[in-house]
């Protein structure tokens, strides 16, 4: 592939056609002051066409952006070589570092306020998918469920990206999907060949249900048994659900979680979940799943007598994803904290679909990724390539 064809986005969302090449943009974080670019071949350009850089061997150079345009400097001469028309700078080469961080794909900046950027990675559509993998799992684990999980992940992917308008979200945002746990994990930056070998050894294979895609949600530990998003969420997909009884093979399969009164009201407070005239007087699981997870929570309010109700997951998102690891607790008055409660749980993550460690296990015991498969998503089929 040239360096021009490298750094043109082709967003064929819609289309049947083969998706291996197609580009999708990823936001790997925020940069701030002056940006260091340094690699061979670099070439950057104003997304309308322009060429602003077309460098030859191993160069490197300062970007700085000053609120509404960028300036390149070549760091070598300190040399001024050229300002770009507007906030978005793409480009493309080899070796690249940004910032001293590898960077294996061509890239955007988008310029927010003075010396303030978005990076955002121009990522072949199956590389993507192996980088999400590389993130999702340790290097070690069996390739079967490498496999599982590429499909998983592929399919949730293109469920995303077939719902929604792809190119008026990327013309609003300059991305696509976040490289964080509110759209997938995304790790370019490892070696994880065995992440690279099975999105190869899987492409194109995806999870769908009467030949439609569906959003493929996955997790690490499920405690025991998934339940489905349309639970957990109370919207969603329904592809089944699934009994597991690998899953305390994770070595954190069981947990504990201690927080005061204060800390939760002001953690629910943070989010807009309640309203900033609270007390916090108690906390309680109202409904659960057929799995066992909280499903609502009430919290009474102190000085009013009124009851809030809170979702498991909005619970969870308040206190920390990693913190509050599942909704499949347990939640008492805590002895070492008088004011305040302990969660005992299990598992981790929202408990849909595939659950690594279970998969772990049933690799482990000689399954391969269809059977792995069938057994997180009942319902849905796999396609062929
Ligand atoms: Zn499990």
């Amino acid at each position: 592939m040239t360096a021009d064809a490298a750094i043109a986005p082709n967003l064929s969302h819609g289309s049947s056609a083969p998706l291996r090449e197609e580009l999708v943009s990823i936001r790997r974080g925020q940069l701030r002051d002056e940006v260091s670019l340094v690699g061979e071949e670099i070439q950057l350009r104003d997304p309308a066409g322009g060429t602003l850089v077309n460098g030859r061997g191993l160069s490197s150079y300062a970007l700085s952006f000053d609120g509404s345009r960028w300036a390149i400097r070549e760091k070598t001469s300190g040399r001024q070589v050229a300002v770009s028309s507007g906030r978005t700078l793409e480009g493309s080469g080899l070796l690249l570092r940004i910032d001293l961080r590898p960077l294996r794909s061509s890239f955007r900046l988008i310029g927010r306020l003075k010396g303030r950027a978005e990076l955002v990675a121009l990522v072949p559509f199956e590389q993507y998918i192996a980088g999400v993998v590389g993130a999702e799992l340790p290097k070690e684990w069996p390739l079967e469920v490498f496999k599982a999980q590429a499909i998983a992940a592929r399919s949730f992917a293109l469920a995303k990206m077939r719902g929604t308008s792809a190119q008026a979200l990327e013309k609003k945002r300059g991305w696509f999907f976040e490289g964080t746990t509110s759209d997938q994990m995304f790790d370019d930056d490892r070696g994880h060949e065995r992440a690279v070998q099975a999105a190869r050894e899987t492409a194109g294979m995806t999870l769908v249900e009467d030949g439609q895609v569906v959003s493929a949600h996955y997790h690490s530990d499920c405690g025991g048994q998934t339940d489905e998003p349309a639970t957990v969420w109370g919207g969603g997909p329904r592809f089944g659900a699934a009994r597991d009884a690998g899953c305390p093979l994770n070595p954190r399969a069981k947990w504990r979680l201690v927080r005061s009164f204060q800390e939760i009201q002001a953690a629910l407070q943070l989010k807009q979940i309640l309203p900033t005239r609270f007390q916090l007087a108690s906390l309680q699981v109202t409904s659960r799943s057929a799995a066992g997870r909280a499903l609502s929570v009430a919290v009474v309010d102190a000085l009013s007598g009124r009851s809030f109700s809170v979702t498991g997951e909005r619970l969870r998102e308040a206190l920390g994803f990693s913190a509050l690891r599942s909704t499949l607790f347990e939640v008492k008055r805590s002895a070492s904290e008088p004011t305040g409660v302990e969660f005992t749980g299990r598992g981790f993550g929202h408990g849909s679909g595939l659950c690594q460690w279970g998969a772990r296990s049933l690799a482990l015991s000689g399954k391969g990724y269809r059977e792995i498969l069938s057994h997180y998503y009942p319902r849905l089929q796999i396609t062929e390539r």
